[in-house]
């Protein structure tokens, strides 16, 4: 603990964090120390973990980036944070991160933008960007995260580490802020698979607080992490891989590691995916219209932020909610309420689930022939802060990879392979079927 406490100080140019839990987390290491000495200590004992701000702490502040949330403290804990502090792992601190996870960047937070620790004037990508730099950084061990629509795999790939983003349901929603319900997973990010398979394990299952999460047993990741590799893993890889606006030095690499595969001995064959131009609006339609409802709690009534400047019940909502949220989250709740408006409402929310659907049986008929889909997780490595600010278009463009895996709801990581010109770590993602997290997590082991 004292070794990332002091990390996080030199380190605090970052702004990975928002919130540091000092006193507390050394009282909890000393307690969790003497455990140990009596041989009870749990199956994560000391690990040190960082948590995005989306994910609720019993009786330490939540706010998910935004203003509107000023002053709030979360009276439960999150499933998932339960479940850490039930194997003695010790939460660090808050993390900082996009706005209610709304960004590619983390430039959206009110704190101000995280930075890319092996060029500060880089982004860390997003929306868990300072999750993924603590790691990077080494100012926490594991971090928690959400991915919606890449939000873990994307910044893992920009900081070189890794990023899992389970089967939708894996893991208990509860205590998870809402961004869009029917995308949202928790992630975590690693610096190897081994110890994020660790994690998974413990934090996965079914709970009574969230009446969407699978009620399948959880298996044990991290041993079977080790079982024997006969090489008999079926691959395939996307045509798309040679579509312009691809850095070339990711398609270099990932066509490397694809041949790397190959002479391996695996199976490894070129697929086409005729729906990738439909991923990304189905997203954002459907992403966006969640978002909307989902925010509609935050009224200046229950939670966190009032305007003071407020004449009148209608008044207090108004500015409450202008003053309170940022920029790139008004725009998604104006997308959001147009494609959920009774006149748009067939042509664009109906049309957009009816994609899904297709998108779903699509993804789902290769992963009957293959055990996994091999992409690029990003179309270019960190990019610099600032660059993409003013075309949110060019943002959300730039998640072409990386939403197909939550549209669909199986599972996906991002694991390091290899650098750009510049030294900017590379990303490669791998998709499995549902539920496959063991056969995902052993293949990225064998590649790492
Ligand atoms: N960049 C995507 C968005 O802004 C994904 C965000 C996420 O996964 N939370 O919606």
């Amino acid at each position: 603990v004292r070794h990332h406490l002091s990390n996080i100080r030199q380190k605090e140019h970052l702004n990975a964090f928002l919130s540091v839990y000092e006193a507390e987390a050394l009282t909890r290491a000393a307690e969790i120390d003497q455990k140990l000495q009596s041989g009870k200590a749990g199956k994560l004992a000391g690990l040190v973990v960082g948590i995005k701000d989306v994910l609720a702490y019993k009786d330490h502040p939540l706010q998910g980036a935004s203003r509107i949330l000023d002053g709030f403290i979360s009276q439960y804990n999150a499933t998932a944070v339960q479940r850490l502090l039930d194997e003695d792992a010790i939460i660090i601190g808050r993390q900082n991160c996009d706005e209610f996870a709304m960004g590619s960047s983390n430039e959206n937070s009110a704190f101000g933008p995280v930075k890319n620790d092996l060029d500060n004037t880089r982004v860390p990508g997003g929306s868990s960007g300072g999750s993924a730099v603590a790691v990077m950084a080494d100012l926490c061990q594991i971090s928690l995260g959400s991915d919606t629509g890449g939000s873990v795999r994307q910044p893992a790939a920009f900081c070189g580490v890794v990023g899992l983003k389970p089967t939708y349901s894996r893991i208990s929603r509860h205590g998870l802020i809402a961004y869009g319900s029917s995308f949202d997973c928790i992630g975590i990010f690693g610096k190897c698979v081994e110890d994020i398979a660790l994690v998974l394990e413990v934090i996965a299952g079914a709970d009574a607080y969230d009446s969407t999460v699978s009620q399948k047993p959880v298996p044990l990741y991290s041993s079977d992490l080790t079982a024997d590799n006969n090489k008999s893993y079926r691959i395939a890889y996307i045509r798309e891989l040679s579509s312009e606006g691809l850095q070339p030095e990711i398609r270099e690499n990932i066509l490397a590691a694809i041949n790397r595969l190959k002479a391996d001995g695996y199976t490894v064959e070129e697929i086409d995916f005729p729906l990738m131009e439909y991923i990304l609006p189905t997203y954002y339609i459907l992403a966006t219209a969640e978002a909307s409802s989902n925010l509609s709690r935050f009224d200046g009534v229950r939670y966190g932020y009032r305007s003071d400047k407020t004449t009148d019940l209608h008044s207090m909502y108004k500015k409450t909610r202008s003053e309170g949220f940022g920029k790139e989250v008004q725009r998604r709740i104006l997308l959001g309420t147009f494609v959920l408006s009774a006149r748009y409402y067939d042509a664009y929310y109906t049309k957009a689930q009816k994609v899904r659907r297709i998108i779903r049986e699509k993804t789902k008929e290769i992963l009957t022939k293959y055990d996994f889909i091999v992409m690029p997780i990003t179309p270019t490595t960190a990019f610099k802060l600032g660059e993409h600010t003013d075309n949110p278009l060019e943002m959300y463009l730039a998640d072409l990879f990386s939403v197909q895996a939550n549209v669909v709801g199986v599972p996906a990581i991002s694991v390091p392979c290899g650098k750009d010109r510049n030294g900017l770590p590379i990303g490669l993602q791998v998709i499995a079927d549902d539920f496959e997290e063991s056969k995902l997590l052993h293949f990225s082991n064998i590649i790492m």
